[in-house]
């Protein structure tokens, strides 16, 4: 099984049926840049786009496929010649063309007869042999037509000169035990084919599998499995099945992986599910304390993938399925010492947290950990509550709440921004009893999105004393807010 997988080709058609995700439009720009990232992937293949789209798709074909890539560059072409004369104009290596195969789409789309369909398929592959393109011949809505008239289609094609095939499941309705019947039959032709799946049914990666099993030496990826409607299987979806349970050595580098999904997830504005395989935000994570007991004993326990093979690192993350396990972990990257009992205790207060819905963030482990093991007095100032006006026609205001000494201190405050309004009225909530003062703020790190953690650190001063406190949290504001709230704590220790 391991031998008929070596040499798998990857044709990727991110930036072709990628692109045609609803909603999607990529810049010339962009698509370079995805295509320069998809090379150093080490796809066989990059389906650079559409000629006959407009000229700025044309443009930007050109321009990925005088980039010097290793991988053949390629465009999406109809059974016309006129398409193929703009394809050239584009320089591309190949053409993937498409030809309608099915009885709907012959009669509904092209309202033509299947003889006339593949005269035009066998007449426009000579046209593109004849002016130099390899031709990757393609059914479309192949699993939907008559297989016969596909099989003469493909034979009439290949003595044409059509250097590979292509079966595409246009509409994604393929079972996994029937794909590997077809393709046994496709395994026949003279040249090698290709499969093009549908995730309709989130049968893609299931069907391109069982084509490869059945002999396919090429299959259709796009990264995070973007494409028509329900998408196309997606590349890191097939690539890490054949990796990591048919132990072969795909050649593409999966270290990165994740970095590609990031890149084109950012691009093209489409956000990849939390619960995704391989790339998702929680697929290296683990919250229940079954479950990091078992990783830290052992990470195979609970992970068939090594992270860091896909460029990614294990997280562990707090909440109401905390177990002493996954606090000990977190503790031990504070730098923080506890016995079982302190232990026991900081364990149960994150699941209090967590049984409110609440995910327990580093900031808030931090003060639960420093509380428990006596590190941190009580607060002798807790945030109540807190407003913050801001917009583009409005002075950024904000009013706070303040329980100080158990006393309710009510105040407001404006500022250049949120963060420096929140904080001025901070600091006017507490003038009474201490004059403090913000003498430097940064925001330190922000991973990944928009609702990523944002920590901000900031050092405060009274008379004379300075502290640096931080806060973690996934609203700015909030953060702020918190890391000021910790350096007055202290500074009135
Ligand atoms: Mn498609």
């Amino acid at each position: 099984m391991t031998a008929s997988f070596k040499d798998v080709r990857f044709f990727d058609t991110t930036l072709r049926d990628g692109e045609q995700t609803p909603g999607v439009s990529l810049t010339a720009e962009e698509k370079l840049w995805i295509a320069k990232k998809l090379d150093e992937l080490g796809v066989h293949v990059i389906e650079a786009g559409s000629a006959i789209t407009s000229e700025g798709e044309r443009a930007s074909i050109k321009v990925i496929a005088n980039e010097g890539l290793r991988a053949e560059i390629c465009s999406f072409a109809r059974v016309l010649k006129k398409d193929i004369d703009l394809a050239l104009k584009c320089d591309v290596d190949s053409v993937h063309l498409v030809v309608p195969v099915s009885d709907l789409h012959i009669t509904q789309k092209l309202r033509k007869d299947k003889k006339t369909v593949k005269e035009m398929a066998v007449d426009v592959t000579e046209y593109a042999k004849d002016h130099g393109l390899i031709v990757e011949l393609s059914g479309e809505d192949a699993s939907r037509a008559d297989l016969d008239y596909l099989m003469s289609l493909y034979k009439e094609g290949i003595s044409a000169g059509a250097d590979r095939i292509c079966f595409c499941d246009t509409v994604g309705v393929l079972l996994p035990e029937q794909t590997e019947k077809i393709f046994a039959k496709l395994k026949t032709l003279p040249v090698p084919v290709s499969v093009h799946c549908h995730d309709d049914f989130g049968l893609a990666t299931a069907n391109s599998i069982a084509a490869l099993r059945a002999g396919a030496q090429q299959v259709h990826v796009t990264i995070n499995g973007l494409g028509e409607r329900a998408g196309n299987a997606s590349l890191e979806e097939v690539v890490m099945t054949l990796e990591a349970l048919y132990d072969c050595d795909t050649g593409i580098n999966t270290k990165d992986l994740y970095t590609t999904s990031r890149l084109v997830s950012r691009l093209t504005g489409v956000p990849v599910a939390r619960n995704k395989a391989v790339v998702g935000d929680y697929a290296f994570t683990h919250e229940s304390g079954i479950h990091t007991h078992g990783i830290l004993a052992s990470p195979e326990t609970y992970e068939p993938i090594a992270p860091e093979k896909v460029g990614r690192t294990r997280k562990i993350i707090l909440g109401k399925h905390a177990g002493k396990s996954s606090v000990k972990m977190a503790l031990k990257e504070f730098g923080l010492e506890a016995s079982e009992e302190q232990v026991g205790e900081i364990a149960n207060r994150v699941k209090e947290l967590g049984d409110k819905g609440k995910r327990v963030t580093d900031a808030d482990l931090q003060a639960i950990a420093e509380a428990v093991l006596g590190i941190c007095k009580e607060a002798k100032v807790k945030l109540d509550e807190l407003t913050v006006i801001s917009g583009n026609k409005v002075t950024p205001t904000a009013s706070v709440k303040l329980v100080v000494n158990n006393k309710d201190v009510i105040e407001s405050g404006t500022g250049v921004g949120p963060v420096d309004a929140a904080i001025s009225a901070l600091r006017r909530a507490i003038s009474g009893i201490a004059d403090i003062q913000l003498e430097e703020y940064r925001v330190e790190a922000i991973t990944g999105g928009t609702d990523a953690l944002v920590e901000v650190w900031v050092k405060l001063s009274k008379d004379g004393k300075m502290v640096t406190a931080r806060g973690a949290r996934e609203d700015i504001i909030m953060a702020s807010v918190e890391a000021v709230l910790e350096g007055i704590n202290r500074l009135m220790e």
